[in-house]
């Protein structure tokens, strides 16, 4: 029988079935107690004060920038190397997503681009934490510091993931979260926004509600969407959230097991981390020269490694941008990257073939 070793797998159990049958059988299905209870047990989470859950990660990020005052005309600096969402919920809040460089070893946004690309309308950017490892939050607090920028982390990737101890979704004025099939807790669709803000939680909690005020006596104040989680949805997320740190701490045990048995092969670049950083691998992302790269990605495919490219083409190129900046370091990520397996259901026996089959290619 041919392997098939997948990308990711949600992992769902016994546990989130009984929880989404209770909430069925309570006649409470849309929001309400289990929301609010993952929402506290999310912000202690994180170590933030607050934390507001949405219908996806998309709409944590269009709420988040809403909250934090982003308006017509403003611009929002984002990484060119990232999933479409961290560029688009910037249209979303009716702003500019300005397009900046990646650094080429820990793919995310370049501090240095960064400052180059401020100019007078800059109000915030939107650093990803991408593949599960924060960016470098020390310098880019420091630079919005100084221009009086605002900092929304996009950390859809990186639940539990850690700078200097911090948890991602505490490190900036506001955190989006995820929990799409594909990320490291999931409830099919779901979002969360954290901050520690008070008057951003409260324009959040509004915009989240079609505007409505809890303030002011169950007024519509302000414009406003409909993006409430259900509490079958968060039924689910809190039965995901009690094993969080077993899943996040099998994901680095794979990938210190894949990085110990491909070190030696010098057609790989690794992924980098530093000590101050907790990775909590999303995905496990390697960099072959770009001549190889679609070859080497068929031929894991053909037997059965299902290994994927985030992301094919940096977001400035894609054809709802055709933004004519260069981004040159995150143009030549797209031609080497690869994606290979390393969710929490992998056994000893997956990984090893995943290795054999990776060695076994004719560089
Ligand atoms: C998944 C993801 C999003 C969007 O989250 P959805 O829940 O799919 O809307 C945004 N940014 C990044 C970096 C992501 O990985």
């Amino acid at each position: 029988m041919l392997k098939k070793i997948q990308i990711s797998k949600p992992i769902i159990g016994e546990e989130e079935i009984k929880a989404v049958e209770a909430v069925l059988r309570s006649g409470q299905i849309a929001s309400g107690s289990r929301v609010i209870e993952l929402e506290e047990k999310f912000a202690k989470l994180c170590n933030a004060d607050y934390a507001i859950a949405t219908t996806n990660g998309t709409s944590a990020l269009h709420t988040a920038l809403h909250a934090l005052g982003i308006k017509q005309g403003d611009e929002v600096i984002v990484p060119c190397f990232s999933f479409i969402a961290t560029a688009t919920c910037v249209l979303m809040a009716q702003a500019k997503p300005v397009f900046c460089d990646v650094k080429n070893d820990t793919f995310n946004i370049d501090p240095e681009d960064v400052r180059k690309k401020i100019t007078k309308k800059t109000k915030a950017l939107i650093p990803a934490h991408l593949f599960g490892q924060a960016a470098d939050m020390d310098k880019l607090n420091k630079i919005a510091k100084e221009h009086n920028l605002k900092i929304l982390e996009d950390s859809c990737q990186s639940i539990n993931a850690e700078l200097n101890g911090k948890k991602s979704g505490s490190l900036g004025d506001a955190g989006a979260f995820s929990f799409y099939a594909t990320k490291n807790i999931t409830c099919g669709e779901g979002g969360m926004l954290t901050t520690n803000d008070k008057e951003v939680a409260v324009s959040a909690r509004n915009f989240r509600q079609h505007g409505k005020s809890r303030e002011t006596g169950y007024e519509y104040e302000s414009f406003g969407y409909n993006f409430r989680m259900t509490d079958v949805q968060a039924a689910i997320l809190l039965e995901q959230l009690k094993r969080l740190e077993a899943f996040t701490e099998k994901r680095i045990s794979n990938a210190n097991y894949l990085i110990k048995n491909l070190k030696n092969l010098d057609f790989i670049t690794l992924p980098k981390i530093e000590n101050r950083y907790k990775h909590v691998f999303n995905q496990f992302t390697i960099k072959v020269d770009e001549k190889i790269r679609d070859k080497f990605v068929s031929y894991l495919n053909e037997k059965g490694v299902n290994a994927a490219v985030y992301y094919p083409k940096p977001l400035h190129l894609t054809p709802l941008f055709k933004d004519s900046v260069s981004c040159p370091v995150g143009e030549g990520l797209a031609k080497q990257v690869l994606s290979l397996p390393v969710h929490p259901l992998l056994t000893g026996e997956d990984l090893d073939y995943v290795i054999k089959a990776i060695g076994d290619f004719n560089a």
